[in-house]
């Protein structure tokens, strides 16, 4: 294609309506028809990333390979269409403001007086353009955050009205709004659309198409009566029904036409209908399980559901994968104590103890991890997990009392899990860990080894402290092996547990990299290591 095209996605009336998912099965069609595709979210807060938020404001932190800490909704753009994505692809308000004012310093400006127009809209548009000029792609869809007429998502979608007038045909606006079902009158309504649409108008913003995200089948009246209203045509308004699961959202977009219509409003011909056929298998696979097993999620955010996001999709990508139905339970840490451990994990077929940060819920973590560990139930430690599966060990295997990490215990005697030495210096707390993709090397003839059938991996982290080599030793003798070394800086990566049918805890973070078309292997093979655990578990009360 000669010219990048841009699409906006914008959303009115609510906000929760699925912007991220809209913008995710266009990229997924798009790329299925043979474009290559970018997706960008623009946040309108002031933090500069959401790495300093916390999970309970803006649910998870997702991770880019280049070590940007993002908005969740980049998880849905990289699992939906399997392109990777980059600190480019997620830009604030605070990033935004940054650059002016640091340009302004710098007397970049020559002396004029900067102004949101047209100093932090030119911002906002070279972001966008950015993007293009990287990667040459033939489309960049941009998601804007927030909800038409919030104050601060004004200069961005001031941004896109100018870019409207300098793009021309290059440029589509999709408008997702809300087609609420008033019970009580037993109609839909389309004011709150209308309005919606209007409030764009003072804008200058014309949407292209309009998508109706509602409960119930819109008539083709209604659709008409949206498209007179807003000036668009009736084909334009697109129906988003409710869907038993966001994986539905592409085909269900397709079947409505709003590929076809975006590729009509950018006058790009395509004959080639996507190729829906692997996507069309997975969600076969996961609406059609034969098997079913319930792993534990252990964490401290767990009432929140976003909060673990990646988690959960990489659980529904290793269930389709396996045929498995994954009942994923969500356990609080802070509950679990010595005494009722037995009765909280009672059922389980896999446990996995989540990422986080400081000491709320630690003991609740150790406890469930000896759990799983003496009585050989299946158990994945990601990040935090991993390092407090090291301290449970430390405790009750190699008898070394009150060992910690030094993140919850300054002055342990047994430091098991301690700062990175390249941590030590670092003040801020914003962008600071160690953040990003890392090459780590498996050890042949370990579990890891033959789950990733490979030597060398990258994997994506976000932490400050790591295992203590100086008490590798003593770990390796004891069953607790280090199968996975990043080389260069001498990390241990990931540990597993000698004579345990699955115990693995990883320093990274493999739920950022599972997609739809590759789910990660380590979920995979956990899962496929609760159906064994499942099944021996029948056996033994069959006997
Ligand atoms: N708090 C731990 C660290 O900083 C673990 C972080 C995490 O789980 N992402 O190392």
């Amino acid at each position: 294609m000669s010219k990048t095209k841009y699409i906006f996605v914008t959303g009115g009336v609510s906000s929760s309506l699925g912007k991220g998912i809209i913008s995710a099965s266009i990229a997924k069609l798009l790329k299925a028809r043979g474009f290559s595709v970018t997706t960008q979210k623009l946040d309108p807060y002031i933090n500069i990333d959401p790495g300093t938020l916390n999970p309970y404001e803006h649910g998870e932190c997702f991770v880019t390979e280049d070590g940007a800490e993002t908005d969740l909704d980049l998880g849905h753009y990289e699992r939906f269409s399997n392109v990777p994505t980059s600190q480019a692809n997620n830009i604030t308000t605070g990033i935004i403001y940054q650059s002016v004012i640091t340009k302004e310093r710098q007397g970049e400006y020559l002396g004029e007086t900067v102004q949101v127009i047209p100093h932090i809209t030119d911002e906002i548009k070279y972001r966008i353009m950015l993007l293009s000029h990287k990667g040459n792609y033939d489309f960049v869809i941009t998601e804007i955050g927030g909800t038409v007429g919030d104050i601060e998502s004004l200069p961005y979608i001031e941004a896109v009205r100018q870019m409207r007038w300098e793009l021309g045909k290059n440029c589509v606006v999709v408008h997702l709004t809300l087609v609420p079902y008033l019970a009580a009158a037993g109609e839909l309504k389309t004011k709150p659309t209308q309005h919606s649409v209007k409030t764009l108008l003072e804008s200058g913003v014309q949407p292209d198409i309009i998508v109706c995200r509602t409960e119930k089948h819109l008539s083709a009246g209604l659709k008409k009566k949206i498209a007179l209203f807003c000036n668009v045509a009736p084909t334009s308004v697109i129906e988003c029904i409710d869907a038993e699961s966001i994986y539905d959202v592409p085909l269900l977009m397709h079947a409505e036409g709003l590929d076809n219509e975006i590729l009509k409003k950018v006058k790009v011909k395509c004959t080639q209908e996507p190729d829906l056929a692997d996507w069309e298998k997975f969600l076969f696979k996961l609406k059609n399980p034969n098997k079913e097993v319930t792993i534990g999620l252990v964490g401290k955010y767990v009432e929140l559901k976003d909060a673990y996001k990646s988690i959960n999709e990489s659980f529904i990508h290793a269930g389709a994968a396996n045929q498995c139905r994954i009942n994923v339970r969500t356990i609080h840490s802070e509950t679990i104590t010595d005494s009722n451990v037995g009765e909280k994990l009672a059922g389980l077929n896999g446990i996995l103890v989540a990422p986080g940060f400081g000491h709320r819920g630690i003991e609740g973590k150790i406890t469930a991890i000896q759990y799983a560990r003496e009585n050989e139930i299946p158990f994945l430690g990601i990040c935090l997990g991993m390092q407090c599966a090291v301290v449970e060990f430390g405790r009750h295997v190699l008898g070394l009392e009150g060992a910690n990490s030094t993140e919850f215990d300054k002055t342990t005697r047994y430091p098991v899990i301690d700062m990175m030495e390249m941590q030590k210096k670092i003040s801020g707390l914003g962008g600071t860990m160690r953040l990003g993709a890392y090459p780590c090397r498996l050890k042949k003839g370990s579990k890891i080894f033959d789950i990733y059938k490979t030597e060398n991996i990258s994997e994506r982290h976000r932490h400050r402290y790591e295992f203590n080599n100086a008490y590798l030793e003593q770990y390796q003798k004891a069953g607790m092996i280090p199968v996975g070394i990043n080389e260069k800086d001498n990390l241990v990566e990931i540990v597993e547990l000698k004579g345990h049918p699955w115990f693995i805890g990883v320093q990274f973070h493999p739920e950022f990299k599972s997609t739809v078309a590759n789910p990660h292997p380590i979920f995979k093979a956990f899962a496929k290591a609760a159906i064994d655990h499942a099944g021996r578990k029948k056996r033994v009360k069959r006997k």
